[in-house]
């Protein structure tokens, strides 16, 4: 269990105040400069041995990730802050946003110091409302008391952050989709490469990262790479915060160290499974995108991503869908497809047409008006999907049907053979 003074965010469930003088007294801004006076190298250096991977979702080296970035600044250099958390069975970020806003800020500068940029955008999906209220008043205070805008803290450097709202597609969380939202266009995914550390927002070098990715910078910093790097297993390092939703007694957000054992984390801190473990039927881990595993797998699997990927499935935003036996597993994934189909951007024909066959399918085989042989029909739709599209919203609407499949085949049939008799 992790110990109260290892966690970084004691503010989670909102029990004290957000503003400036509570979020100091809780460690933040303290000596914020020295950090900056440690410089580019040394920062990014610092992030990387942490072994911090990117949380929301992709998992990629963060420290590695900003070290893409030109070491001239002979262009404008941005930070993006992906704020747009849409993805069904994730909540982790608002509960940052609106109770921790002052770590997201002084992550910002921080790693804008890191990347050589001084201007950050703050991408945040246009629902949460008092979200954005929240991180206003932060960017604010901030700005009130010198501690960004110029010569931030007394560093030196210049940093400015504006808030940008979307209007809620959620493929304009796909950072590419999220550049062309914040430059006035559609909110369609580009081609990569290039890759926005190389031609990003306005064609400039642009790093792009997750609100929880950039709220534990400070304390990576402050307390030392070796610190983070010390919780959970080798090249799954750190804290992590896990949102617990369905079939639980108490679904809620918890910070615990990586690698837990996913048993462990719903019992201790969700109050289990509603009916007790045994009636577990499955779990999605890492929000609806990644395949589900049943209830076997779930008994001693690990909550990282090494682990997860192992058993077929994903780490993805360890947004963690507890689905127990009364639930009708084919109507669960049928309704994640028809989501999938609704928020296809349309520019891909494989994506554009394949999520609309795939929902359609899953629609017959709720009623087990199909036959045996629709099941690999639909499996084949979706292999001709995966890895055949412009952005990752294509693999997403295939893989929680392949996890159907794959673990739950003969439940499927049973529908069928149901229906047909
Ligand atoms: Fe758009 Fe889907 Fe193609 Fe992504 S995969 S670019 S959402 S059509």
């Amino acid at each position: 269990m992790l110990d109260i003074k290892d966690k970084i965010f004691t503010n989670l469930y909102g029990f004290e105040s957000s503003d400036l003088a509570a979020a100091k007294s809780r460690g933040s801004w303290d000596n914020t400069k020295s950090i900056l006076d440690r410089g580019r190298d040394s920062i990014i250096d610092e992030v990387k041995k942490s072994g911090l991977r990117g949380r929301g979702g992709a998992g990629f080296s963060t420290g590695v990730k900003w070290s893409f970035m030109p070491k001239e600044v002979t262009k404008q250099h941005y930070l993006i802050v992906n704020a747009d958390e849409s993805e069904p069975g994730a909540c982790k970020d608002r509960d940052i946003i609106r109770n921790e806003p002052h770590k997201i800020i002084e992550g910002i500068l921080i790693a804008c110091v890191a990347i050589g940029a001084d201007t950050a955008y703050i991408y945040i999906r246009g629902k949460y409302y008092n979200e954005t209220q929240s991180l206003q008043k932060a960017i604010d205070e901030a700005y009130e008391n010198g501690l960004i805008g110029k010569n931030a803290c007394g560093s030196g450097h210049d940093v400015n952050i504006y808030i940008h709202r979307g209007a809620g597609a959620y493929i304009c969380g796909e950072e590419t989709a999220l550049l062309n939202s914040i430059e006035g266009k559609k909110g369609f995914p580009r081609l990569k490469p290039p890759f926005p550390a190389v031609i990003g927002l306005y064609g400039c070098p642009t790093i792009i990262n997750n609100v929880e990715s950039i709220a534990v910078i400070p304390d990576i910093l402050r307390r030392g790479a070796s610190w983070f790097s010390s919780f959970g297993r080798p090249n799954n390092s750190g804290t992590k915060v896990y949102s617990i939703s369905g079939h639980v007694n108490r679904p809620c957000n918890i910070e615990e160290s990586m690698s837990i054992p996913l048993k462990e984390l719903i019992e201790k801190y969700a109050g289990g499974v509603r009916g007790g473990w045994d009636n577990l039927l499955a779990i999605i881990p890492g929000g609806v995108s990644v395949p589900m595993m049943p209830k076997s797998v779930c008994d001693t699997v690990l909550m990282d991503f090494d682990a997860l990927k192992e058993v077929g499935t994903g780490f993805g935003t360890a947004s963690i869908v507890v689905m127990d036996k009364s639930t009708d597993l084919l109507y669960a994934i049928a309704r994640i497809s028809k989501f999938y189909m609704h928020e296809s951007c349309g520019q891909c024909t494989p994506c554009r047409e394949g999520t609309g066959w795939m929902w359609r399918l899953m629609t017959k085989l709720c009623q087990g008006d199909a036959k045996i042989s629709d099941i690999d029909k639909l499996l084949e739709i979706t292999k001709q999907v995966e890895g055949h599209t412009i952005c990752a919203l294509g693999d997403a609407s295939a893989w929680p049907i392949q996890g159907l499949i794959k673990n739950f085949r003969p439940y499927i049939e049973d529908r069928i053979k149901q229906f047909n008799n």
